[in-house]
């Protein structure tokens, strides 16, 4: 995959690229990301068949129509004009739509739980493979996705120093790499996750109003860089896993109401 806005690389890394690979691979033979098993020498990472095994490939399950043109929920046959989904239906979602790589199941829930819970920082580059596919969706592939902005669901800035990395985040910078497409992180969580077992979907939805908002122009500044330009701008909102869809939703609100977004469109690694 390539797109308009990807930097040519120069001609001294087209030079040494190989030569490091190989090195690379000497040092760290490529092994399989989910079952290490060993796999052939690696060509371009940016394939899933340097990343994942026959047999991890095969065990990963594709989110493929038809699913719901909100949520992304996959459903058996085919829809009628009547079709309401049981995931969505009730539930006020703020971004346009939202679409999943795949299923959270197999081998990828299990990359996800040690890329989070187990601090694997080096799986975010295979995450951010199996992402790249959602770009494909027919409601995506003819979008000049380089004008578009790469944002990430926010940590609590507790939660992030506890895991050590925002996952969505590391995604983003992956999938910027990948494809051009510019990343930024314009959005800040203010208030901690609440418990949120005991509350039904319409109650968890309202518990998050507020927990979300702009990044601030004193955060920018620490940053030493400029916020990018939000007013009227498509963004691509990255995230790990999609369940409901709450936390995206509020997201795509802020995005939306006060940073002035014309689209939201929310892709994740899995459907949970
Ligand atoms: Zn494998
Ligand atoms: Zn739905």
């Amino acid at each position: 995959m390539s797109y308009p806005g990807s930097p040519p690389p120069s001609a001294l890394w087209r030079l040494a690229r190989p030569l490091m690979r190989a090195a690379e691979g000497l040092v760290f033979p490529p092994v399989c990301v989910a079952c290490a098993e060993p796999l052939p020498a690696m060509a371009e990472r940016h394939e899933e068949a340097n990343w994942f095994c026959k047999a991890c490939l095969n065990a990963i399950e594709p989110q493929l129509p038809p699913y719901c043109s909100k949520c992304g929920e996959m459903y058996d046959g085919s829809f009628t004009n009547t079709f309401r989904c049981s995931n969505c239906e009730g539930l006020t979602l703020e971004f346009d739509f939202a679409v999943a790589a795949c299923a959270a199941r197999g081998p990828v829930r299990e990359l996800i739980h040690r890329f989070k819970y187990g601090r694997r920082l080096h799986l975010r580059a295979s995450l951010a493979v199996l992402l790249s596919r959602v770009l494909e969706e027919e409601r995506l592939r003819n979008e000049n996705l380089c004008q578009w902005l790469l944002v990430p669901v926010p940590l609590h800035p507790e939660r992030e120093s506890d895991r050590e990395f925002n996952q969505s985040w590391e995604l983003c910078v992956r999938l910027a790499q990948i494809t051009g497409i510019p990343a930024a992180q314009v959005l800040e969580r203010i208030y901690p996750t609440v418990k949120q077992a005991q509350l039904n979907r319409r109650q968890r939805q309202e518990n998050l109003r507020g927990a979300f908002r702009m990044r601030q122009a004193r955060w920018w500044q620490r940053q030493a860089s400029a916020p990018p330009d939000i007013q009227g701008r498509k963004i691509l909102l990255v995230d790990d896993v999609l369940t409901t869809g709450s936390t995206t939703s509020e997201c795509a609100r802020v995005l939306k109401n006060h940073g002035g977004a014309e689209k939201v469109v929310v892709i994740t690694v899995a459907r949970g």
